[in-house]
């Protein structure tokens, strides 16, 4: 379930224990110990369902909330790189990586760094480089 939609059912499940709630109090004693128990039961269930609703969305704000982390922590790849001859090189690579060519389509798409190979000579007509993932040509 969304978070909204959690929120959603609980605000619900709030709306009809607090309406329980207001009939309760209009009662001029007149009510029947059945009746009374049977609207108390339900004022139970909606704060049950207020409860579960609660639950649903603490666990997608901390699975949200994790997911903000993983991306803060993630260092920008975008301010290492630069566009030479239409391709991404990266400026001061990290040891597990090389200067470049990479696909500016990939990236852009993805921000995953894909590694273009020269095109051979005789295939230069229209462009340096082939993406092998992408097909494009620089
Ligand atoms: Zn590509």
């Amino acid at each position: 379930m969304s978070e909204l939609a959690a929120i959603t059912q609980t605000l619900t499940a709030i709306k009809v224990a607090s309406d329980l709630v207001k009939g309760l109090r209009a009662v001029d004693g007149h009510l029947r110990e059945a009746e009374l128990k049977m609207k108390i039961a339900d004022l139970a269930e909606a704060l049950a369902d207020a409860r579960l609703g609660i639950l649903d969305a603490q666990e997608e704000i901390e699975a949200l909330q994790n997911r903000v982390k993983q991306l803060e922590a993630k260092p920008d790849l975008r301010l290492k790189l630069e566009l030479r001859h239409n391709v991404y090189y990266m400026k001061d690579p990290p040891p597990d990586r090389t200067e470049g060519p990479y696909c500016p389509a990939c990236y852009e798409s993805s921000e995953t760094l894909i590694p273009v190979t020269m095109l051979p000579p005789a295939m230069r007509s229209s462009g340096n480089f082939h993406c092998p993932i992408c097909e494009a040509v620089y």
